[in-house]
This record gives C-alpha cells, structure tokens and sequence, in this order.
C-alpha cells in the first residue's frame, strides 16, 4: 500500500522544503503520521491511498514547467499539504447524507461544503497540535492555514460550475498572470481539483480499480440509506445504477470539462496523454454498458480493455 506518509516526506525533501521553511524533522514526522491516521482506512475510497494518489498527481502538475517557473516555495508547500489533508477524516458518506440524517458537522458548517470545511479544520488541528509551524511568525503561520482552507475549499465538487467558468473566461481572455499571487493560487486551487478527480485520466488498469472504489463507497451509502427508510441518494443505488454509469456521467459532465481547460492552460505530453486515457477509459466503459444491461454476470467477465481500443485517438 502506498504511504501517505513516506510519499509525503519525500516530496517535502525532494523540494527542499524541509530546509526552507526550517521545518523540525520530529515535527513533521509526527503531523503526518496523524493525518495518515485521521484517514478512515475502512472507506472503500476517500481513505490515505487516495489522498496519496492527489499527492502524487499534485507532484505531477507543480511539476508541469508553466507552474514550476512561477510558483514560490510556499506555493509548493500548501499545494503538497492541501492534498495531503484535502479529504481528512472523510466519514465515506456525502454532505446531502450528513444534512438529511443531522449530523452535527451538517449544524456546524450550516450545510455549506460542510465536508470540506471539516478536512480544512481538522488539518489546522493538526498544524497546531504538532506545531509544525510554531517557530514562524502568528501571521504567517495564520496566513498559511487560511490559504490552505481556499485550497481545499475549492475541491467541493458542487462548485465546480463557479471554478470552471472563472479558469474558462481567463484562459479566454488570456489575462492569467502567474507573477500575481492571487492568480497563482487560483491556478493551485484549480490544478488541486485536477489531482483530486483524475482517477479516469490514469490508465485503464488503474483507473477501472478506482472507479470500483468510489462506486463501492456510493452503494454503501446506498445501503445505509435504504436501511433506515431515507430516501436513496443520486448514483448511490445499486439496483438502478451500473459503476459504468456512474462513471460515464462522471466522465462527461466532471472530469472532460475540467481536463479540457487544463489542457489549454497548460498544453503539455502530460495533460495530452491524460486526455487521451479518459477518452479510451470512457470508451471501454461505454463498451461494458450493453453487457450490464442484459445481467451484470456477462458484465463482470467481458471487462474490455483499453489495449483493444484504438490507440492515440483524443477525440471523445
Ligand atoms: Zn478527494
């Protein structure tokens, strides 16, 4: 299993992180040791394997040279801790759940990206228990808990539509300025999305495995919710809905038009061949579609792959 924890700490010293920002190696040890523990590592998805593959991918975009040329180090730091934490201690249900059964979370946040207000709280509780960063002054340290609230405030897939618009009218007007710093952290915020709903731009192999993942997550949910008379949330029923549809709808109306604006912000092999993976993966998923209609045993033994679709194709 791949550690949050290790890859972290890598990333951390591979930037050079560590010594920059004077970060006590005991101190940071110990805040990532806490929040790969505030992970449920039950959750079939939103656990500390998929907060290490945001990370990971994160990686990847600071990587992507119009970002690397522009980004401070700062930048890099709440970019790799804001999805390192962006999903802590996710309870593997959605926001709708946790308003209609009055969980206190629901109360607290007043309905409003309640989940993610709590991964950004429970990552400050965590900055502050393990004082990573008491040896900086109160303002800073303030500043950096707030931008990583923006940054992780911003993966409320309900807002998606408000992101999107505003990265589509900049690119349109060409007027994105990385030597601004409110610029920059709309582009982090953005490529922090990016990582955090990639999974259908990995290759098949991959991909197929999360996709079983966060449908297994939904269907729980489903379950739950059937069982104490609620009504059952949308893609969480598992006797209307496939993981194929679930996934093509995802597809469709998520993932293709965040990935298409990110490919004209930054038009490099990566976001092409990320592209090129989502339209094979949503391909080979519209292929399993007639078999799960007639029994979901032709289904399960007829998995196509994406080595049997045309090669190379970007077209979806
Ligand atoms: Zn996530």
């Amino acid at each position: 299993m791949i550690c949050l924890i290790s890859l972290t700490l890598y990333l951390l010293t591979h930037y050079g992180l560590i010594e920059l920002f004077q970060l006590d190696m005991v101190k940071v040890r110990r805040f990532l040791v806490l929040v790969q523990e505030d992970y449920h590592n039950h959750n079939p998805y939103h656990n500390s394997v998929h907060a290490a593959d945001v990370t990971q991918a994160m990686h990847c975009y600071l990587k992507e040279p119009k970002l690397a040329k522009s980004l401070t180090s700062c930048d890099v730091l709440l970019g790799l801790l804001a999805a390192a934490t962006h999903d802590l201690d996710h309870p593997g249900v959605n926001q709708p759940f946790l308003v209609k059964t009055n969980h206190y979370l629901a109360a607290l946040y007043r309905n409003t990206s309640v989940l993610e207000n709590h991964h950004w709280r429970s990552a400050v509780g965590l900055l502050r228990e393990t004082e990573l960063f008491s040896h900086l002054p109160t303002e800073d340290s303030l500043n950096m808990e707030r931008q990583l609230g923006s940054l992780i405030l911003a993966t409320d897939i309900s807002r998606q539509n408000e992101y999107l618009s505003k990265f589509r009218t900049h690119l349109d007007q060409e007027d994105l300025c990385l030597g601004n710093t409110s610029h920059r952290h709309f582009v982090l915020q953005m490529a922090l999305k990016c990582a955090d709903i990639c999974n259908p731009c990995r290759p098949w192999e991959l991909s197929k495995q999360w996709s079983e993942k966060v449908t297994e997550e939904f269907f729980h949910q489903g379950d739950i919710e059937k069982k104490h008379k609620l009504e059952v949330s949308p893609l969480c029923d598992s006797e209307t809905n496939s993981i194929a549809d679930v996934q093509i709808g995802f597809m469709t109306y998520v993932v293709e038009p965040l990935f298409a604006e990110w490919a004209r912000f930054s038009d490099t092999r990566l976001s092409q061949t990320m592209l090129g993976h989502l339209c094979l993966n949503k391909a080979s998923w519209n292929a399993m579609q007639p078999e799960e209609a007639e029994g979901e045993q032709a289904a399960a033994t007829e998995e196509p792959s994406s080595r049997a679709l045309p090669q190379g194709s970007q077209e979806c």
